[in-house]
């Protein structure tokens, strides 16, 4: 039967990896894909993870089975860490699910049970995976205008005429900060319009939040999303701990659907738990007790909350720097929207031969939309990366 298959499509970024792998090049620099990275260009341990991993190891007596919708400290601090107080915990439903890729899962798993014939609604560009997932189970997926290649920011106009189209019953995807691929992002107005017109069109928001603390700060960074679920009777949140507690490969991350109240919330949390049951029965615990316990500690989440902050300010700087060196090698603003940009990545705006260019003559790293990791130029990468950009934008 196996003569069926067909050669799966490899990741491209994961292609580019291999490739920068097999560079000899002393000075390469990878910009592929999306993990944060310090001056050495190592992705650490955080030492509020590398603490608890310690506590952990001495106080756990049993690694029997948790609740199927996993444990209920740590889903209760997620519920806190990014709705706030914007909701009553009653009409939060939420579910441990494997990284922030498990929750999305799980949550159109749960569009399936609500609207099986829901079309997704996901930005033009988006992480690939969102069309990828929905497509995958089956939904019909459209696309909304996002990114203004002009001035590399949010086009908002052709977002909102995009988005006319949308019908009862549907879902739309939304980047809760950060946006993947872009680093360009909505306003507090533009959060409003677009949750005036969710309301009046009846549709599902699922905001997916994979980089709360990497823009604007913890807090910021959530504040629009909030917003947006205090006018909601119903939404869906997907957060991820894979980027902000750099849990990247214990696959932490939770699943979140508001309910209009709470006896809609119970019946809901029944049903999250049965997917999870459906799926893969309970989420690893491992990085989800991490945390747990620093999130439920105020020594060890002051301290995690502190170098989360200096991870920001470490990006913020790089875009700085950047923005800055552009100026000078080209001579012109244009470069400048990358200061405005949040998030790990920021879109270029080259063409995919500059990007070619990029590798082949300068071993720069650079994902087919020229799209940039920010925190890979930390540690004196800024420089030659705003020359090599100098000399194939020119
Ligand atoms: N959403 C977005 C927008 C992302 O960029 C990512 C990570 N690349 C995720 C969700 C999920 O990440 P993970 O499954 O590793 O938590």
């Amino acid at each position: 039967m196996l003569e069926k298959l067909i050669p799966a499509k490899a990741d491209p970024i994961l292609g580019l990896g291999k490739l920068f792998a097999a560079d000899a090049r002393e000075n390469k620099i990878d910009l592929g894909v999306g993990v944060y990275k310090d001056a050495d260009g190592k992705t650490p341990i955080m030492t509020a993870v590398k603490k608890a991993e310690v506590r952990l190891h001495a106080e756990q007596t049993s690694k029997s089975y948790k609740a199927l919708a996993g444990d209920e400290v740590f889903r209760d601090e997620m519920r806190k860490l990014v709705l706030g107080d914007a909701v009553a915990a009653d009409r939060v439903a939420t579910l441990q699910a494997p990284g922030g890729t498990g929750a999305l899962h799980q949550l159109f798993e749960a569009m399936k049970l609500l609207n099986p014939d829901a079309t997704i609604w996901v930005s033009n560009p988006s992480w690939p995976s969102h069309v990828a997932m929905a497509k995958h189970l089956g939904f019909k997926t459209e696309n909304y205008d996002y990114f203004d290649p002009a001035t590399s920011g949010v086009d908002f106009n052709g977002l909102m005429v995009s988005l006319q189209g949308m019908q009862a019953g549907d879902m739309l995807v939304l980047h809760g900060c950060c946006h993947n691929p872009t680093g360009a992002n909505l306003t507090a107005n533009q959060w409003q319009s677009i949750t005036d017109l969710v309301l009046e069109k009846n549709v599902m928001p699922l905001v997916d939040i994979a980089y709360q603390g990497f823009g604007d700060g913890l807090q910021e960074d959530a504040i629009y999303m909030r917003t947006m679920a205090s006018r909601m009777p119903e939404m869906m949140v997907a957060a991820s701990c894979s980027k902000n507690f750099g849990l990247y490969r214990d696959r932490v991350g939770c699943a979140m659907v508001i309910a209009k109240d709470a006896d809609s919330a119970t019946v809901t949390q029944g049903n999250l738990a049965t997917l999870n049951r459906m799926n893969y029965s309970f989420a690893p615990d491992h990085g989800a007790a991490l945390v747990a316990i620093i999130l439920s500690d105020s020594e060890l989440r002051a301290e995690w909350e502190a170098e989360l902050e200096e991870m920001r300010l470490a990006m913020l700087t790089v875009r700085e720097d950047l923005a800055e060196a552009l100026r000078q090698q080209c001579n012109s603003d244009h470069f400048d929207f990358i200061k405005d940009h949040r998030g790990m990545f920021s879109r270029l705006g080259l063409s995919p031969e500059q990007v070619e260019m990029l590798r082949v003559d300068h071993g720069m790293y650079v994902v087919g939309d020229s799209r940039i990791n920010v925190p890979g130029l930390s540690g004196g990468r800024v420089a030659p990366f705003a020359k090599a950009v100098s000399m194939v934008a020119n």
